[in-house]
């Protein structure tokens, strides 16, 4: 217990820098977000997979690369006071998706559809459209290799955002082949950032033998002319990579999706290969891109399990809401059906009795709710109904309960139009409570 002197406050404590609280109505709309998912998954027959939170952070140091931001500069890595274990608040979930496959064989009997929705964690510096937290979606299919599953997996974003109603995404795709291409262009690429050395910033330097792919994402505005300009992978991808990306393609255009080739997205990760792509929108500033994903064909044997193709992407919760918001799709606050006034303290137990039978039938009802000294008067009590927005006030004063009735008030038509309904029968008329669907 903290001791409260007369003359000292406590501390105020506030949430982690970059962590939101989710508040009502907002919460609602992360609701509605949730339940669209849920909705798209099983109409594409993906099914939920949960992981843990906290993994090894070996887990992401092997499957998220150790050479990415990510492991470079973002994670909340700890060690267990207990056991002095190595752990890690996850920062994506993909490694964790995969650790989970090869430990319980899920691909044993042939690939799974799998999705997540949940937090994850980087420390990067918060502001607009990046936390601290942030909650992301995420699809992955393990265990394919064909490229209809890459379309089918874009497809699925692609219906998903419109199904919410968000417009002006656009859709960038890129090739990386496989390993060989890669490595002859990753030659390439070194000796024409080695001929452009004086033009490096200490970040590409160092990245240059380590991970030079990744020096054509540099946000550096002095690099973007030599970076443009630079070898790319796409022209050095072979008859199978290139029948692989052309078939995503033709099969995006077949179901009308809207996209554009980007040589410059990349991954800078030998375990990606074959197709990349990116869902950008340019009504959230900098931080434009709402989805972001690929195929790892190569990920299961970085993390101990058999080669196992895949290909997955993950998607910013916070980011695809804002920008329903920007887009002026508002979630309007719900309203209870009914607010339940209860004159005095006998009646509360029929009362409640009535409510609970009401709330099955699937009417949404507020009960009054008083202080330490009674429930208050009646005018006080309607005011609250008033402010809970409810069409209906359900009165259930010494008189109704004597007679077993309830008087039902309709507060929202302007009418206040009052009837009594029997106490002992509410399924017969918990329907007419109910708001029009
Ligand atoms: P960015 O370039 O914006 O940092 P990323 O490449 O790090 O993105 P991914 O690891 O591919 O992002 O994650 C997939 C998606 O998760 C991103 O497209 C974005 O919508 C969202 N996301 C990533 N980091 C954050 C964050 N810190 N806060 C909110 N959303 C994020
Ligand atoms: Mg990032």
């Amino acid at each position: 217990m903290v001791e409260k002197s007369a003359t000292s406050r406590v501390e105020k404590l506030f949430a982690v820098k970059g962590m939101n609280d989710i508040l009502p109505p907002d919460s609602l709309l992360w609701e509605w977000f949730e339940e669209q998912v849920r909705d798209q998954m099983a109409l594409h027959a993906y099914r939920n997979i949960r992981t843990p939170i906290v993994e090894q952070t070996a887990l992401f140091v092997r499957g998220t690369g150790e050479t990415t931001d990510i492991v470079e500069k973002e994670m909340y890595a700890f060690e267990d006071k207990l056991n002095g274990e190595a752990l890690t608040l996850r920062p994506e979930n993909t490694p964790g998706v995969v650790r989970a496959a090869i430990e319980h064989n899920l691909t044993y009997d042939g690939g799974k559809r799998l999705y997540y929705m949940g937090p994850m964690f980087r420390h990067e510096r918060p502001q607009r459209g990046r936390y601290r937290q942030f909650y992301q979606l995420g699809a992955e299919a393990l265990g394919f290799a064909g490229p209809e599953v890459d379309a089918e997996l874009i497809l699925l974003a692609h219906q998903l955002l419109s199904k919410l109603g968000v417009g002006g995404v656009r859709v960038e795709l890129n090739s990386l082949g496989v390993a060989s291409e890669r490595q002859a262009h990753r030659t390439a690429l070194i000796a024409y950032f080695q001929k452009h050395a004086e033009m490096l910033d200490a970040d590409a330097t160092r990245r240059l033998h380590a991970n030079p792919l990744r020096i054509l994402d540099t946000k550096n505005p002095a690099m973007q002319s030599m970076v443009q300009q630079a070898p790319q992978l796409l022209d050095f991808l072979g008859d199978i990579s290139l029948k692989h990306f052309d078939t995503v393609k033709q099969l995006l255009n077949a179901c009308g999706v809207r996209w554009s080739v980007n040589p410059r997205l990349v991954r800078g990760l030998d375990y990606y290969s074959h197709t990349v792509f990116e869902f950008i929108t340019d009504d959230l500033g900098a931080q434009g891109t709402l989805c972001g994903g690929g195929r790892y064909d190569g990920l299961f044997e970085v993390l101990g399990g058999r080669p196992t193709p895949a290909v997955g992407w993950g998607m910013g919760i916070e980011r695809v809401l804002e920008l329903l918001k920007v887009q002026g799709r508002s979630c309007a606050a719900t309203s209870p059906d009914a607010y339940a006034i209860i004159s005095e303290n006998a009646g509360l137990p029929i009362a409640m009795q009535c409510l609970q039978v009401l709330r099955s039938e699937g009417v949404s009802v507020q009960m009054h709710a008083g202080t330490a000294d009674g429930l208050g008067s009646i005018k006080s009590q309607f005011k609250r109904a008033d402010a809970s927005g409810a069409r209906f006030a359900l009165i259930f004063g010494p008189d109704e309960i004597a007679e077993g009735v309830v008087t039902v008030k309709s507060l929202r038509d302007g009418s206040g139009a009052q009837l009594k309904q029997a106490l002992n029968h509410p399924t017969e008329w918990a329907k007419s409570l109910q708001s029009p669907a």
